[in-house]
């Protein structure tokens, strides 16, 4: 875990009120994986006084890339930025995805759980055949379709109101897809949490599907000493999203 000042380039809007940024800090972006996450210090100022806790979208080797959807202090600052200033951030945190080779994963997405599945799908393609389930609000809102199109062998879409693809949910086109769910190994979901927990309630009847979720929580310290991101395990006890997660498997949590 490093915690190192970050020079801001190459901030775009991508979505309305959805931004891309990349971050120039050579010695996180080097040791980061899929899975992981940066806190953010958005201000020199304590105001606001918690960093915020951003997924990892992508790296190269000297950057790492965060997209963000603009909702309250933390990100309205960050939208602020211009290339040049510096951020103070703390990371990789969290736990890493275990790679895995030649097997069917499936990706499923609501809204800005995109973000960190980009970097896992750029990591597991290599090996892997990949499928993606992306739903958003409308059209403008399903980011990253240029960049997923070439590390997905099929991509189904959902829109809640018909712009594009198919009306309605994500679930609603993951949950009718049996013959993909079949054969595949796994699943990783990333997305709001009432999205996670229909999945994971789900009854699959694929007693060989492990699912996966992206666990978001609001956090204080980020790297395991303030417990405000716990989430209950199934059975007794508490995990914490960020160094047990952020990304988990379902069957050890109580959703
Ligand atoms: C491990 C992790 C990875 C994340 N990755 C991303 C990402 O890649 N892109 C992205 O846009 N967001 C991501 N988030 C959520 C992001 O941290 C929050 O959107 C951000 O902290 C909001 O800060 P703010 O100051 O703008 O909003 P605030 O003023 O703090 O809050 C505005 C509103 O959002 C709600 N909220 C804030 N944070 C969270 C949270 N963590 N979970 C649920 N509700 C929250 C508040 O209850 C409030 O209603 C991630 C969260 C975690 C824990």
């Amino acid at each position: 875990m490093i915690r190192k000042q970050a020079v801001v380039y190459g901030k775009e809007e991508i979505g309305p009120g959805i931004y891309s940024m990349w971050l120039k800090c050579p010695q996180i972006a080097r040791t980061a994986k899929p899975g992981q996450f940066v806190q953010i210090a958005v201000n020199d100022s304590y105001e606001p006084f918690l960093s915020r806790p951003l997924s990892i979208a992508d790296t190269t080797n000297n950057t790492i890339r965060i997209i963000y959807r603009v909702i309250g202090k933390g990100t309205e600052i960050l939208k602020a930025k211009k290339d040049g200033e510096t951020l103070l951030i703390l990371g990789p945190l969290g736990k890493a995805i275990t790679p895995v080779k030649n097997k069917n994963i499936v990706l499923c997405a609501g809204g800005l759980g995109i973000a960190p599945l980009l970097y896992l799908a750029k990591n597991l393609k290599k090996n892997n055949n990949l499928i993606l389930f992306y739903g958003a609000r409308n059209e403008s809102e399903l980011i990253l379709l240029k960049e997923f199109k070439p590390l997905c062998d099929k991509i189904f879409l959902s829109t809640d109101d018909g712009s594009k693809g198919r009306k309605g949910f994500v679930t609603d086109i993951l949950f009718s897809a049996h013959d993909i769910l079949a054969n595949a190994y796994c699943l990783y979901i990333a997305g709001p949490s009432e999205m996670i927990k229909k999945i994971s309630n789900y009854k699959f009847r694929l007693s060989h599907l492990k699912l996966f979720g992206f666990l978001e929580e609001r956090m204080g310290c980020g790297c395991g000493i303030c417990f405000g991101c716990a989430v209950k395990k199934r059975g007794n006890g508490y995990l914490r999203v960020c160094t047990d997660g952020p990304v988990f498997d379902l069957s050890k949590v109580a959703l």
